[in-house]
């Protein structure tokens, strides 16, 4: 039986003329294809601007210099998530301070947000966690009262709808990724939707070397800017995959209510919220009851992979990482975020996987949770 892998990139034929066209046009970095992708994402997320990167976490990171944090800010993050979400605060030089997440929905748990703000912190970074919005109310109202940025990471949340609003098509600063694991991919590349114009100019000059040019043509360099501009090869990937999301997004929707139909063992996983219909399943990621068998996740993983079957890790909590327990952050800080840390294994998903891979998928795991269950005592 073939392997099925735990995430995959669905690239037609349609895909793979468009870039051969773009690699023979003899102009492949960023010119008329990103120019095209940068107006149909604005078009999709309500007229936004928008602008590309080569990256989500490139995006982040010149999010955080356009809204002018560095050294000495504090930005809430939550101890759920890849760890770019808190790198690029990091990087700026500023500090990222972790939140604990909602076990169930594993976004950042608003109740909890305010005691983490100090006079020192700047912005809120929420994650829609596996492609389910956080709740943008609560968000925004705390960010309200304490006039702080919002920089909402949404690499798992292209075509994501809060309250039948597309994340990205309101609020501040909104990020996505396009990673080949994502909802959709240019390979590699992120976008950012901003709020307004008023900080268009330095996102241009953090994303291209703080460049610009005059009449004449004379260059001169305003800051010293990064490159994260994204290629013509890229955009031209991500405008065919921008016309099929919404489809990608439905049959991953179909393909979770599968596994919420199907997925039923004995000893049971903990599996996540469902949300509703704006949910766009980026992974689906049930924990797994690991007091009740004997086995590790490690294990577990490898039963699977000897089934044919790949499984992931999203994600290791955050703040118990090396470089993050060197701010202090220890065990049994975000008692969440730890145990999801711990027990979390991403099951596969992604468009052109079938109901039946479900089945398969959902009676293996059964079958190697069955075979491990501790006897009672
Ligand atoms: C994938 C991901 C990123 C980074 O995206 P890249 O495009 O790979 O830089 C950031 N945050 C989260 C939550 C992600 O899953």
């Amino acid at each position: 039986m073939q392997y099925l892998p735990f995430a995959r990139p669905t690239l037609d034929e349609e895909t793979i003329a468009g870039v051969a066209e773009v690699l023979r046009s003899g102009w492949i970095t960023t010119g008329p294809k990103v120019q095209e992708f940068e107006s149909a994402l604005s078009e999709y997320l309500g007229g936004r601007t928008v602008r590309t990167f080569t990256s989500a976490t490139g995006a982040l990171e010149v999010a955080l210099q356009a809204c002018g944090i560095g050294p000495g800010d504090e930005v809430v993050v939550p101890a759920m998530t890849f760890a770019a979400s808190a790198n690029v605060v990091a990087r700026v030089g500023a500090r990222p301070v972790f939140v604990d997440v909602e076990l169930s929905t594993r976004n950042i748990d608003p109740a909890l947000i305010e005691r983490a703000i100090t006079p020192r912190t700047r912005a809120i970074m929420p994650v829609h966690f596996a492609g389910l919005a956080v709740d943008m109310e609560r968000v925004y109202g705390i960010a309200a009262r304490h006039k702080l940025r919002v920089i909402e990471d949404a690499a798992h949340a292209i075509g994501t709808r809060w309250n039948g609003r597309r994340i990205g098509s309101f609020g501040d600063l909104v990020s996505f990724s396009f990673h080949p694991n994502k909802n959709m991919t240019t390979i590699e590349g992120g976008a950012l939707s901003l709020p307004s114009d008023a900080e268009l100019q330095t996102v241009e000059l953090q994303r291209f070397h703080g460049l610009v040019r005059d009449v004449e043509g004379n260059a001169d360099v305003l800051l010293p800017g990064g490159k994260y501009n994204l290629s013509d090869v890229s955009a031209r990937i991500g405008l065919s995959q921008l016309s099929q999301l919404e489809g990608f997004n439905d049959k991953r929707r179909q393909l979770v209510a599968r596994y919420f139909e199907q997925l039923r063992t004995d000893p049971p996983c903990l599996l996540p919220a469902r949300g509703d219909e704006g949910h766009s399943w980026h992974i689906f990621a049930p924990l797994l009851p690991l007091d009740r068998v004997d086995l590790t996740r490690g294990q577990f993983i490898e039963a699977m992979h000897e089934r044919g079957i790949g499984v992931g890790v999203h994600y290791p909590a955050l703040h118990l990482f090396t470089s993050y327990r060197k701010l202090g952050y220890k065990e049994r800080d975000f008692p969440n975020a730890e145990r999801i840390g711990r027990e979390t294994v991403t099951l596969p998903l992604f468009p052109a996987m079938q109901l039946s891979d479900v089945d398969r998928v959902c009676d293996a795991v059964s079958d190697v949770l069955r075979a491990a269950k501790k006897a009672h005592r």
